[in-house]
């Protein structure tokens, strides 16, 4: 077993957009697997067509190469294991249906689903099972030239898995440690419907995962209840040699409240669930995505990556080659995580800063153009490295720096209130002509110049530079003032100047 190269998978059934909580799981994989020069595959689990959503298949893979989390395999990947979709394996698993049946570990049952109704209503918790199983219609109970009969007179059957009483089910994982169960509690699950010719979730992920030699089950907790029952397939085909290690990862809980994180959460609270903006093909329903609010992939990947595990020190900065490094599957949390989505803004705060100037105002120039305003890209770097620790999302640039692209239209009543005062309008026509005057219109020079006019003439310096601050800006926010008009120019600042004193008197 430890000789075996490590390959993970992430599995998702195409059912709808990828939940957050599914995006962690796929990111724990890929982290475990490239810490460990692993293999990270991805299988698409769609045998359920009954809930197939067209679509979601893109959206899944669209979303981890967002994301940044790239497979060594799989659907669109390809790969020495395929087909990856299981839709595309039918031939393999009725061949694995067959050995079961033909080792009388399966058995085939006819029973419709109102008959199965009649007994729930019957026995008082009714389970299919080996207490139950030879007062049912099956292959068990009839003659087998019946069972022959009615399959060869097309009637639909299901197979089952012969669950024997009494046996002990170990499943050891990672991280939860050693459960142990009872085989008894386990009703004998259906493996194989011929009403489509395909295997359900539990058959066909246990074959494949035996198929792509798979080492490691990394998943949501949400499928710890059919380990159990994973361990005794194994058993039944004579794998447990190359079972896979197990590990449950724990639930994403709500922000606030008990419980587990649901979309409800996210619209109430206002924050996405989804990685990409989702719509819904069938009632045409829009939900949020972390792409499309303006959330940096470097900022959702590491925040997740501490849902559930940290790395026992302070550091919560970590790129995704740090995650590699640091990442222990063996220290994950299994109680749940609350999906503190505040912290993430803060990430994403934290991340527009660490980026490089340049590559913000990049991001930064569309959203300026969208306004109708065009500006050079020394300018626009020059702003965001001024402006960037102000905000959370790249988009909130526009509203925190619009002064240096438009001329304020009106003032802020409240600051002209405060910081308008009776002389407001003669200093103002003065600082004018003083800088008018300038030929070096730097920042540094603007300063200097300023700051001696205003000591010669024993003027306030928090009185002028407020003033000169609501005419430029319109209200009482931005940097430093020289910052300002020294962006905008000479003629911009004069003209802004020249309409304070107009309007305001
Ligand atoms: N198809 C399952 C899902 O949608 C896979 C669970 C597993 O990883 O075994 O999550």
């Amino acid at each position: 077993m430890n000789d075996r190269k490590v390959r993970v998978r992430f599995a998702p059934s195409p059912t709808g957009p990828l939940h957050i909580g599914g995006v962690r799981t796929a990111l724990y994989n890929y982290l475990f697997a490239k810490q460990n020069g692993g293999d990270f595959i991805f299988r698409l689990e769609d045998t359920d067509s009954n809930r197939f959503v067209e679509g979601a298949e893109e959206y899944i893979l669209e979303s981890f190469r967002w994301l940044g989390i790239k497979f060594d395999e799989g659907v669109s990947f390809g790969g020495n294991y395929g087909p990856y979709r299981q839709s595309e394996r039918r031939e393999i698993y009725k061949k694995y249906v067959k050995i079961l049946l033909d080792a009388d570990k399966a058995y085939i049952a006819f029973d419709t689903p109102e008959e199965l109704d009649k007994k729930r209503a019957e026995i008082e918790n009714f389970q299919y099972d080996a207490s139950t199983r030879l007062s049912m219609r099956n292959s068990l109970s009839m003659p087998a030239e019946e069972v022959q009969a009615l399959i060869d007179g097309g009637h639909k059957y299901v197979v089952r898995f012969k669950i024997e009483p009494g046996e002990k089910v170990v499943v050891n994982d990672i991280i939860r440690g050693v459960v142990t169960i009872d085989s008894s509690i386990l009703d004998d699950k259906v493996l194989y419907k011929s009403a489509d010719e395909l295997p359900t979730y539990h058959l066909a992920n246990i074959v494949d995962d035996h198929l792509m030699e798979v080492t490691h089950v990394i998943r949501g907790e949400e499928w710890l209840p059919s380990a159990p029952l994973h361990v005794l397939l194994y058993r039944a085909f004579g794998w447990e040699d190359t079972m896979p290690a197990f590990a449950h990862l724990s639930l994403l809980l709500k922000p606030e409240g008990n419980g587990k994180l649901s979309k409800r959460d996210g619209d109430k609270l206002g924050f996405p669930v989804f990685p990409l903006e989702w719509k819904d093909p069938a009632t045409g329903a829009i939900s949020s995505g972390y792409r499309e609010s303006g959330y940096l992939p470097e900022a959702v990947v590491n925040f997740l990556a501490l849902l559930g595990w940290n790395p026992g020190d302070d550091v919560e900065m970590m790129d995704v080659e740090e995650l590699i490094k640091k990442f222990d599957l063996t220290h994950c949390s299994k109680a749940g995580a609350r999906f503190d989505y505040k912290k993430m803004i803060w990430f994403n705060h934290e991340y527009i800063i660490k980026k490089s100037d340049e590559e913000v105002a990049e991001m930064f120039a569309p959203v300026v153009e969208s306004h109708g305003v065009s500006v050079d890209a020394a300018t626009l770097t020059k702003i965001v490295s001024l402006m960037k620790g102000r905000v959370n999302f790249v988009h909130e640039l526009w509203e925190a720096s619009n002064f240096y692209f438009i001329a304020p239209e009106s003032y802020d009543e409240k600051t002209v209130k405060k910081r308008w005062k009776a002389d407001s309008a003669v200093k103002m026509t003065e600082l004018a002509a003083l800088l008018e005057s300038l030929d070096d219109f730097s920042i540094e020079n603007q300063e200097k110049e300023v700051k001696a006019w205003i000591e010669s003439k024993e003027y306030s310096l928090g009185e002028i530079m407020n003033a000169f601050r609501l005419a430029l800006v319109g209200e009482g926010k931005g940097p430093q003032m020289f910052d300002i008009s020294g962006i905008i120019g000479k003629e911009e600042t004069l003209a802004r100047l020249k309409k304070a004193v107009e309007v305001l008197g």
